[in-house]
Order: structure tokens, then C-alpha cells, then sequence
């Protein structure tokens, strides 16, 4: 099944659209980030009421002050930040990602080969193939190449929210 589905892919030519070339792939990820990536703001560690308000969900973000973009921190009370700091678009392509290739069961991989095979289509760097640590423009072009990948297998994309 996912020989087929790579030769599809190659047939297509999908692979070569998306292919980010040498140098291309930038993730400002920051294990403890102090600028935002997307509007070069100062960053501050907040508890995380400063985005969700009041509720029982304890633990810490970072916050751009200009802009609001924010990340969470690994659980529990971690200085470590998640991912980049992202604002409500990139919130909602990173979730259509995470649809789009969670449910790409027709590709014959499992989840864990899914990634590889990301990682080297893309030509993403191994231990950066995460959704979370993908900037604005990364995501929009993997979002992308996924729904190109279900077009070209005749199967239907589901219901995406940054339509
Ligand atoms: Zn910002």
C-alpha cells in the first residue's frame, strides 16, 4: 500500500513541490524563548492565566508582549517551552496538520514511519519534525503538501478549519 502511495506521490510530482531546499527550513524554536518569531517582541514567562484566564489548568507560557502569540511549557512547572510561539493562525494549521495526517491511514504507515517519511520528503531535519516547532510558512506548506496527498489518492480531505 504505501509503495503505491509514494509512487503516486512521485508521479505527481508532489514531493518536488514541496521539497524545502538547503538552508530553507528555519525554526526559531527556543528552548526558553526571549524574542517572538513572528513579530520580534519581547517574550515574557507568565503563568498561564494571562491566556486562558482563570481555571484549573496550572502551568506556564511564554507570551510575546506586542503580539500575543504564545507557547506552553512541558508539565510539570518546566522552564522548557513546547514549541514556537504561535499566534491563533498557525494554532489552527497546526491542528488541520495534525487531522490531515493522523487520519492519512490510506498511506499504509504507521504513525511513527509517517513522521520519517515527512521528515525526508520535506527534507525537514530529523529532530525538528514536529508540528509544534514549525514556523508560519512551514506550516502552510506542509498543510499543503498533505491535502495534495489525499487529492491525489482520490481520498476525501476531511474538515479543515483554516479553509
Ligand atoms: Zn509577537
Amino acid at each position: 500500500m504505501s509503495e503505491d502511495f509514494d509512487k503516486i506521490i512521485d508521479e505527481k510530482g508532489l514531493s518536488e513541490k514541496y521539497r524545502l531546499k538547503e538552508g530553507e527550513f528555519e525554526t526559531s524554536y527556543e528552548r526558553f524563548p526571549k524574542k517572538c518569531g513572528l513579530c520580534g517582541g519581547d517574550v515574557k514567562f507568565a503563568n498561564n492565566k494571562a491566556v486562558h484566564g482563570n481555571n484549573d489548568w496550572k502551568g506556564y507560557v511564554y507570551l510575546c508582549t506586542k503580539c500575543g502569540a504564545y507557547v506552553g511549557t512541558y508539565r510539570p512547572n518546566s522552564r522548557v517551552a513546547i514549541g514556537v510561539l504561535s499566534n491563533k493562525v498557525m494554532r489552527n494549521l497546526r491542528m488541520d496538520c495534525h487531522k490531515l495526517f493522523d487520519n492519512m491511514d490510506f498511506d499504509g504507515r504507521t504513525l511513527d514511519r509517517r513522521y520519517s517519511w515527512i521528515q525526508r520528503t520535506l527534507n525537514i531535519p530529523r529532530h525538528q519534525c514536529r508540528f509544534g516547532y514549525f514556523e508560519l510558512d512551514t506550516l502552510v506548506n506542509v498543510r499543503e503538501f498533505l491535502i495534495e496527498c489525499y487529492e491525489a489518492n482520490g481520498v476525501k480531505v476531511p474538515k479543515l478549519i483554516e479553509d
